[in-house]
C-alpha cells in the first residue's frame, strides 16, 4: 500500500487540471507563486507521515491498514480514542501549519464517513446499492494516499427558495442526464476548499430537499482534472516577506468556485442519485464530522491568542495591570472551553452501525462558542498589542542600515526587547488579526462549516430540555 511522498503528491498534481487564478489559466498549480504556497502547505499532511518534525507526530499520522500504514485520517473511528487520535492529529497538523488547517485528507475522510452511515442507511432501507460504491471509492483513496476536497456548498442563488424553485435549473449542482455508463452534472459549487490541490472532488448536497428537488439530490466524486470542471481560484494571497508575513508567507489554504459542465461521472463512483429525502441527512451527517475537524483546527489558532498576547504584554511591560490580566483570562478561558468541549464531544461519542459519531450537541456547541466569541477575542488581542499591529515599519526599512539603526533605537520594548523582537511579534499578531490573512481567518471563524445559525438550530434540535423542564415544573409545583 503506497504512502505517497511530498514529491510525489506535488508531481501528482500536474494532470491538466482546469485551474484559473486571476483571469489566468494555470498551467501547473505546483508553480504558481501563490496556489504553489497552497500546495506546500497542503503537503505537511504527506511530510508528517514521512519527514516528521518530532518522531511522535508520524505515530500520530499513520495507523495500520490492511496492506501496511495508513494515513490516519482515512481510520473509520470506532471508539473514543479514535475520535481523540484524529482530533490531535489535526490539531497537530494545523500546529505544523502555522494555524491554518491543512484539510486535504480531513474534509474528505469526514464526506466518506458520512457516505457509509447514509449509504448504509439507504440500502437497508430503500433498497439502493450504494454502500459498496463508497466502500471501494473509500479503498482508493486510502490505498492511494489520496487529498480530497469537498465541494458541498451550492452558489444557491435565492437563499429563500429550494433548488427547483430558482430562476435558473443551475444553482444547485444537479444530474441533467444519465446513462447505462453515469450521470452527466451541472453547476456550480463555491468556496470549495483546497479544490486546486487535491485529487478527488466528492460533491455532496448542501441542503434538505423535497420530492420536486430529486434531479439535485446528488453525491458522487469526481477527478479533479475531469473534463468539463473548472476551477477558478479566490484572488485573495499573495507572495509575501517573512518578516513581515510569517504565516502567509509560507501557509495559504485555496478556495475555488468549482463549476461541473456536463462532467460524466461513472456509476461506481455516484452514491447519492434522486434520493431527496436523503438529502438532507447526508448534509447534516457529513457538517457534523466536519465541525468535529473545526473544533479539533481551531485550536492551535486559540492558543496563538494566549501565548502571542501574553508575550506582547511583556514585551510592552503591561503584564502586571489589571485589565490586561482580565483579557489574558478571558483569552484563556476561550482557549481552554473549546478545547475541553472538543475533548468532550470525542469522549461522549455515539456509535451509528459501526461508526463512531462525536457528540453532535457537544461539537455544535463548541463551533458556536468559537464562532460567536472570534471577534470579541481579536478585539482583546489587539487591545493589548497595540496601534503598531497597523503602523509598523517594513522588512526593507529593517535591512536599510541607517533606518534599521534607528527604527532599533526607538521601537525597542520593556526588559531590553529589541526592536526587532518586538515587531515580529507585532506582525505575528497583525498576520491573524489586521492582515488580509486575520481577515480571511475571521470570515473562515464565522461561516466555514456552516453558519451560526446552522448550529443553533442543530443545538435547539439535538437538546433534550425534558429533564430541565421538569425541574422547572417540578419546582414551581405545576402538576
Ligand atoms: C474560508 C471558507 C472555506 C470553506 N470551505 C468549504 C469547503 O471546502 N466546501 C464547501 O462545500 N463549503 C465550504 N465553505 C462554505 C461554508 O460552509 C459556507 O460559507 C457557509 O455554509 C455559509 O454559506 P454561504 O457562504 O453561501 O453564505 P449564506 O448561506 O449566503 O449565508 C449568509 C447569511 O444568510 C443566512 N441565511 C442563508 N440562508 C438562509 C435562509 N434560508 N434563511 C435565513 N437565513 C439564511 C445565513 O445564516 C447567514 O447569516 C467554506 C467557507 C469559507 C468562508
Amino acid at each position: 500500500m503506497p504512502l505517497m511522498t511530498p514529491e510525489a503528491y506535488k508531481a501528482s498534481l500536474r494532470d491538466g487540471r482546469t485551474v484559473y487564478y486571476r483571469g489566468e489559466k494555470i498551467e501547473d498549480v505546483t508553480a504558481h507563486s501563490v496556489i504553489g504556497t497552497a500546495v506546500d502547505h497542503a503537503a505537511i499532511d504527506y511530510e508528517m507521515a514521512h519527514d516528521p518534525p518530532k518522531p511522535e507526530d508520524r505515530d500520530l499520522a499513520l495507523v495500520d491498514g490492511p496492506g501496511g500504514p495508513c494515513s490516519r485520517y482515512y481510520h473509520i473511528p470506532r471508539n473514543a480514542d479514535d475520535l481523540l487520535k484524529r482530533s490531535a492529529l489535526i490539531e497537530r497538523a494545523t500546529a505544523l501549519g502555522g494555524t491554518l488547517v491543512v484539510l486535504i485528507k480531513e474534509i474528505g475522510t469526514d464526506a466518506l464517513f458520512a457516505l457509509h452511515l447514509i449509504a448504509e442507511y439507504m440500502d437497508k432501507n430503500q433498497g439502493t446499492a450504494y454502500l459498496p460504491r463508497v466502500r471501494k471509492f473509500y479503498e482508493h483513496c486510502r490505498d492511494n494516499d489520496l487529498a480530497i476536497a469537498v465541494a458541498q456548498t451550492d452558489v444557491k442563488g435565492d437563499r429563500g427558495k429550494g433548488p427547483a424553485d430558482q430562476n435558473h435549473p443551475d444553482y444547485y449542482v444537479r444530474v441533467v442526464s444519465e446513462d447505462s455508463e453515469g450521470i452527466t452534472l451541472r453547476g456550480a459549487k463555491v468556496h470549495t476548499s483546497v479544490s486546486t490541490n487535491a485529487h478527488e472532488i466528492i460533491v455532496l448536497p448542501t441542503r434538505n430537499m423535497g420530492e420536486g428537488d430529486a434531479a439535485w439530490a446528488v453525491a458522487c466524486a469526481v477527478p479533479a482534472n475531469a473534463p468539463g470542471l473548472t476551477m477558478i481560484a479566490s484572488g485573495y494571497g499573495r507572495k509575501g516577506n517573512e518578516f513581515e508575513y510569517p504565516i502567509s508567507a509560507k501557509h495559504k489554504m485555496m478556495e475555488t468556485l468549482t463549476i461541473f459542465e456536463d462532467v460524466k461521472v461513472p456509476w461506481e463512483r455516484v452514491f447519492m442519485n434522486g434520493e431527496a429525502a436523503m438529502a438532507g441527512p447526508l448534509a447534516k451527517t457529513f457538517v457534523e464530522y466536519h465541525r468535529f475537524t473545526a473544533i479539533s483546527y481551531k485550536l492551535p489558532l486559540v492558543d496563538l491568542f494566549v501565548g502571542a498576547s501574553h508575550l506582547m504584554a511583556e514585551y510592552n511591560g503591561i503584564l502586571r495591570a489589571g485589565h490586561i490580566r482580565d483579557k489574558l483570562a478571558k483569552l484563556i478561558s476561550y482557549a481552554e472551553i473549546l478545547r475541553g468541549m472538543t475533548r468532550e464531544a470525542a469522549r461522549e461519542f455515539k456509535m451509528v452501525g459501526d461508526i463512531a459519531v462525536p457528540n453532535t450537541e457537544i461539537v455544535n456547541i463548541a463551533k458556536l462558542h468559537f464562532a460567536t466569541g472570534y471577534h470579541q477575542a481579536l478585539a482583546w488581542v489587539q487591545d493589548i498589542a497595540g496601534g503598531l499591529l497597523v503602523t509598523g515599519p517594513t522588512k526593507e526599512d529593517m535591512d536599510d542600515p541607517r533606518l534599521g539603526e534607528l527604527v532599533g533605537k526607538y521601537l525597542g520594548g520593556a526588559g531590553g526587547v529589541s526592536a526587532e523582537d518586538r515587531l515580529r511579534l507585532m506582525n505575528l499578531i497583525a498576520e491573524i488579526t489586521a492582515t488580509d490573512f486575520g481577515g480571511y481567518q475571521a470570515v473562515l471563524a464565522i461561516h466555514a462549516e456552516g453558519s451560526i445559525e446552522a448550529e443553533k438550530m442543530t443545538i435547539w434540535r439535538e437538546h433534550d430540555v425534558k429533564p430541565s423542564a421538569d425541574y422547572a415544573k417540578w419546582l414551581a409545583n405545576i402538576k
